[in-house]
């Protein structure tokens, strides 16, 4: 790790950026000062998207081999400084370093960076005939700014800064307040590897400057790409409406599994346990609501219990842990607000009461329906609700009835007919027997109000692009 963490700073135009002041950032694991994270406002905000509109035409013009190679770069460099981040991520984000945790995050981060280097947007031929030439171009956009949260922090600046460079564009990057570590020091090694300018960072504690709404709203950001939650999405999209900003919003949901009566419990209990439970719930994709249907339903809850019964939580730097305590102490006592009224008209299978600190056991409550809170609100934690149900219409229609739409899954021995039920869910993504698997060729976006466009892939690299069109 980095001598000291109070060193790693901010970076404009290839410079560090120093402040008046830092903020504190907790260890969730510990309750300790995991470190101090610079506490910028607007000017250093305008020096970052200076620096990002200075170095833009420049990086624009750089040919496509050049892009792809830079791109390659900072994947090697991510990889050569693979545990130094993963270290950072478990202290200040709370996941353990093993297992589905930090180590396996930055695997994510250096597989995505190279996928995204090996992509590109050629200019299409539409149509070439005796009447004239039709070239379609994707040309970059300028500064975009990259907003993330903090449950997946090196993962998702990856999914944001990768494609913005690939595509030609430059980057002011913004981590959560939660989790500014990691992210600021993956901006300080892009740095060592990349030409000055290409990507920035600022940081900010919640407090009197949002430093998030001062990016949607600047006139040389020309694009956000936001990953958060619905409120703030739709912030960011009133924000941005004045200098007509491009968006891409991947925001919150709250997915739904569909147990058909054919799936066999014992098969599906660990697929249904990692989809719910991932990163301890703290997932956009993870499954929020499971839908079970009466002829197996004790079966699957039984054999989910027995599954969930052997998973050790714990603090994220010691080996045994497979889960660790939840981020924060907000999303805790929604965690646990969620849980206490639960409780009061469904049955608690496994966990239901809150351990020390920020740790919460994974928990299990049977017996809900539509009108309860756990099943209708996005927990993002470590508790999930199952409802009963008898009619396979019955549960479509409740997946289908909430206003957020990212992913899904239906369970099932016949892959036919759970692709059947898949095709009538409303949400972006649907796995059979699996949920939450995201892969860098597979484009990943929500419908309604989880938000709009995609990442991953060649479509999510359009994003970054418009259209100009040749007649010649
Ligand atoms: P959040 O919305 O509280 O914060 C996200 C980011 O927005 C942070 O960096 C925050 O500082 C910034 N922000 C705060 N106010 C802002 C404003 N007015 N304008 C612009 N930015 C502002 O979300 P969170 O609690 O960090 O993350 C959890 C949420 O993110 C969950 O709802 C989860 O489902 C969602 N999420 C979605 C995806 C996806 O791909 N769809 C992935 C991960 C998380």
């Amino acid at each position: 790790m980095k001598d000291t963490i109070e060193t790693i700073g901010l970076i404009a135009n290839g410079e560090r950026v120093e402040t008046i002041s830092r903020f504190e950032v907790q260890n969730p694991g510990t309750g300790n000062v995991a470190g101090y994270a610079p506490d910028a406002g607007q000017d250093e905000l305008d020096r970052a998207v200076s620096a990002a509109k200075a170095a833009f035409p420049a990086w624009a013009a750089t040919s496509d081999e050049d892009r792809a190679a830079a791109c390659n770069a900072v994947a090697d460099h991510i990889e050569t400084h693979a545990e130094e981040l993963a270290q950072l991520i478990t202290l200040e984000q709370g996941k353990p370093l093993g297992g589905l945790g930090s180590r396996w995050e930055i695997g994510g981060a250096v597989a995505w960076a190279r996928y995204t280097a090996a992509l590109s947007l050629p200019m299409k031929v539409l149509q070439d005939t005796n009447e004239g030439k039709v070239e379609m171009y994707r040309k970059p956009l300028g500064v975009v700014g990259s907003i993330t949260p903090w449950n997946f922090p090196v993962m998702i600046a990856v999914w944001h800064i990768l494609p913005a460079l690939r595509s030609g564009n430059t980057v002011v990057s913004k981590p959560s307040p939660m989790t500014p570590l990691a992210s600021l020091r993956l901006v300080e090694l892009m740095n060592e590897v990349l030409p000055a300018g290409l990507v920035n960072s600022v940081s900010a504690a919640d407090g009197a400057f949002n430093m998030g709404a001062a990016m949607s709203s600047h006139e040389d950001i020309a694009k956000i790409v936001f990953t958060g939650s619905c409120g703030t999405g739709q912030k960011v999209m009133q924000s941005g409406a004045e200098t007509m900003k491009r968006l891409t919003l991947e925001m919150g949901g709250n997915d739904a599994g569909i147990v058909l009566p054919d799936a066999d419990p014992q098969a599906i209990a660990e697929g249904l346990f990692w989809g719910a439970f991932i990163n301890n719930g703290q997932t956009c994709a993870a499954m929020k609501r499971l839908y079970v249907h009466d002829d197996i339903h004790d079966a699957v809850c039984e054999a989910l219990v027995a599954y969930a019964s052997n998973i050790k939580v714990g603090e994220g730097t010691l080996e045994d842990s497979v889960l660790g305590p939840v981020q924060n102490k907000a999303q805790f006592d929604k965690v646990a607000r969620l849980v206490a009224a639960a409780k009061e008209t469904g049955q608690v299978l496994l966990g239901g009461e809150p351990g020390e600190g920020l740790f919460y056991p994974p928990t299990i409550i049977a017996g809900l329906g539509a009108d309860d809170a756990l099943v209708y609100e996005e927990q993002f934690g470590p508790a999930l609700p199952v409802i009963r149900y008898t009619d396979v219409e019955d549960a479509l229609a409740q997946a289908n009835a909430l206003d957020v739409g990212l992913g899904g899954s239906v369970w099932s021995s016949d892959k036919d007919a759970a692709k059947a039920v898949a095709q009538r869910m409303e949400c972006g993504t649907v796995w059979i027997n699996g949920h939450g698997g995201i892969q860098p060729n597979a484009p990943f976006g929500g419908v309604k109000k989880s938000g709009f466009g995609v990442e991953f892939g060649e479509e999510g690299l359009k994003e970054y692009t418009d259209i100009q069109v040749i007649f010649s």
